[in-house]
């Protein structure tokens, strides 16, 4: 899988992308990561890539120039399944759209700042506009991590047991079900029987009914939508 992150702040990925899963992903070649300086695509003498948004009123709005320039650019390289807009008012992301994504051969997401980018980028530069949640975030560079954290541990190789991430919560609509492990009881606080017991049978249904039950009651709704 390519991606390619269109920012204004680069160095913002290094430590999320510098850990873990998604290092491995990338040093094990499953996954190549391009970030890309917006900036460097400003053809103006200061780089400036941002200005006052016509009609007046608070706030800088990001160009459409750079941006064209830096998407043209990319796109003479690789034809691009998704070009995503990270966006307050977009489409919620979920595990669905993680699990999706994660099949993809080339995604491109451009992070907004300021009060985000010229309308036109949004009508006619891009396929999807996705939020990570109805709140507001100083720039879509933390909107991305998350996004491609979710899909980079979904690419099959990406975890070492490949069934930990297909049985974790949301997968089949369904929130994973408690684990624990040593020591068996801690202040007196016991694990439940049936994890020691040694009968595999008997655990995945106790696993099966916790799922349930937990979807239940922290997430009725997607409950409900599952078994519509
Ligand atoms: N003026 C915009 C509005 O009210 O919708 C908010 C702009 S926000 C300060 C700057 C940038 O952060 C956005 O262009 C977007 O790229 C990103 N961003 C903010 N919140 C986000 C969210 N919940 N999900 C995804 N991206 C977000």
């Amino acid at each position: 899988m390519n991606i390619d992150i269109l920012t204004l702040f680069p160095e913002m990925f290094e430590s999320p992308f510098g850990h873990s899963i998604i290092k491995r992903a990338v040093a094990n070649n499953l996954v190549n990561i391009g970030l890309h300086n917006i900036r460097e695509y400003s053809k103006s003498k200061q780089r400036s890539v941002d200005d006052y948004p016509f009609g007046g009123g608070a706030g800088m709005v990001m160009q459409i120039e750079p941006i064209d320039l830096c998407i043209s650019a990319l796109k003479e390289k690789n034809v691009y399944d998704e070009i995503i807009y990270l966006s307050p008012d977009g489409e919620l992301f979920d595990q669905k759209m993680a699990n999706q994504l994660s099949t993809k051969q080339n995604i491109m997401f451009l992070c907004g700042h300021y009060k985000g980018v010229d309308e036109r980028v949004r009508q006619h530069l891009i396929t999807r506009e996705v939020s990570i949640g109805n709140y507001v975030l100083t720039g879509g560079e933390l909107a991305t991590a998350v996004i491609v954290d979710a899909i980079v541990r979904l690419i099959p190789g990406a975890i070492g047991d490949e069934q930990s991430a297909l049985s974790d919560s949301f997968q089949d609509d369904l929130i994973s079900p408690p684990v624990y492990t040593r020591p068996a009881e801690y202040k007196g606080w016991k694990v439940p029987d049936v994890l020691l017991s040694g009968h595999q049978a008997k655990i995945e249904e106790w696993r099966h009914e916790q799922s349930v039950l937990r979807t239940k009651q922290k997430r009725p709704g997607l409950f409900r939508d599952a078994n519509e």
